[in-house]
């Protein structure tokens, strides 16, 4: 189907495949998207979407990427890409922080820590910021129609193999997030669950984000219609249909801390599968270099997204030489 037409082959239709695709387009290259899924039904498209570095494992480059990723959605926010805008955020603490800025901290202008009364009694600290909130629904269909404006080709097929896509091209990118576990037979990649439920906006300008919530895991998302609310982070729990106990505890949760939401509709329950891979995001190229990795990257896949492209595409490039 795609012999000879490409220089590269992206395995992955998510954020991350199409990321990566775009970048290398910027560098000139011809690429084609194979994807299993519809763009719709990817992880990427249920993601809150919202810029934070969640539980991304221990690679020291996760901040170059989380940088990266904020600039670049901020430039697409002042520059009306649909679904994308600039968040305001209060993230109370209920454990005591250490001094100084987080060590994500260095990407965020506006970062400074809760007042007192901002953070509430039962919190010790706290951050306010404002950050990139993606609408994925609206933002992955303009991601994908940027890709074949440039001249990209997708090509809907599940592979059983990466080899099989290197018949197409000379190198392959595989962003295939939970997908890897079985195509490169990585046991370190597995599923974190994610329950949503999402409620009609009355009106809520700014997100609410508690990590360490003694109740729960808890967040809460305004966007253009909608708010999101979470959620759970369930290690190697592959159920993908809601809960309706667990749907009403995270409408508690949510609606202890922001009471406007109390006579919210619910629209929809929604659950994904985060794909999280023990020791973080593999990023770089098989010893050939004939296969480039970018897989992996757990609750965290939106926020590092541009980031990882470009080291990506470098890493495509110089194996291409
Ligand atoms: C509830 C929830 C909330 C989240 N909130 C946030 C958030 O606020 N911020 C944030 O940064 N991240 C968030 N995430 C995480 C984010 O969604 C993921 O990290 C990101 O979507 C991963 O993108 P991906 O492209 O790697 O994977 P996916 O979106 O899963 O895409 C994988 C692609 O690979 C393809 N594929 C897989 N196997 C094959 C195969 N054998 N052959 C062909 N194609 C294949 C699939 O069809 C798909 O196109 C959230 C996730 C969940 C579930």
């Amino acid at each position: 189907m795609v012999d000879g037409v490409a220089d590269v082959v992206v395995v992955g239709g998510g954020i991350i495949g199409l990321t990566t695709a775009i970048r290398l387009q910027e560098r000139g290259r011809r690429v084609v998207v194979v994807t299993a899924d519809g763009l719709l039904s990817t992880t990427s498209a249920t993601a809150a979407a919202v810029w934070f570095p969640v539980a991304t494992g221990t690679d020291s480059r996760v901040a170059d990427w989380s940088a990266t990723a904020f600039a670049e959605f901020a430039r697409q926010a002042r520059d009306g890409v649909p679904g994308v805008s600039m968040r305001s955020t209060r993230m109370p603490a209920h454990e005591r922080q250490s001094e100084g800025l987080p060590w994500w901290g260095a990407a965020v202008p506006d970062l400074r820590p809760l007042t007192a009364a901002e953070r509430g009694p039962d919190c010790a600290g706290g951050w306010s910021f404002t950050a990139p909130a993606v609408e994925m629904p609206l933002y992955l269909p303009w991601l994908l129609g940027r890709f074949t404006d440039n001249g990209g080709e997708i090509v809907h097929r599940r592979l059983d193999t990466l080899g099989r896509a290197g018949d197409w091209a000379p190198v392959v990118v595989n962003a295939t997030g939970l997908g890897a576990r079985r195509l490169c037979d990585d046991q370190a990649v597995h599923p974190v669950r994610g329950q949503l439920v999402l409620v009609r906006n009355p009106g809520l300008p700014s997100s609410t984000r508690i990590q360490d919530d003694p109740a729960g895991y808890t967040y809460i998302h305004p966007r253009s219609t909608d708010v999101v609310l979470g959620g759970t982070f369930e290690e190697d729990d592959w159920n993908t249909t809601p809960d309706p106990a667990t749907a009403e505890a995270i409408l508690a949760r949510c609606t202890a801390h922001v009471p406007a939401l109390r006579e919210a509709r619910v629209l929809r329950h929604a659950v994904g599968l985060r794909p999280a891979r023990h020791g973080g995001p593999r990023l770089e190229a098989d010893p050939d270099g004939r296969i480039v990795h970018n897989y992996g990257h757990g609750g965290a896949g939106v926020t590092l997204s541009w980031g990882c492209a470009d080291t990506a595409a470098e890493l495509v490039v110089t194996a291409a030489g």
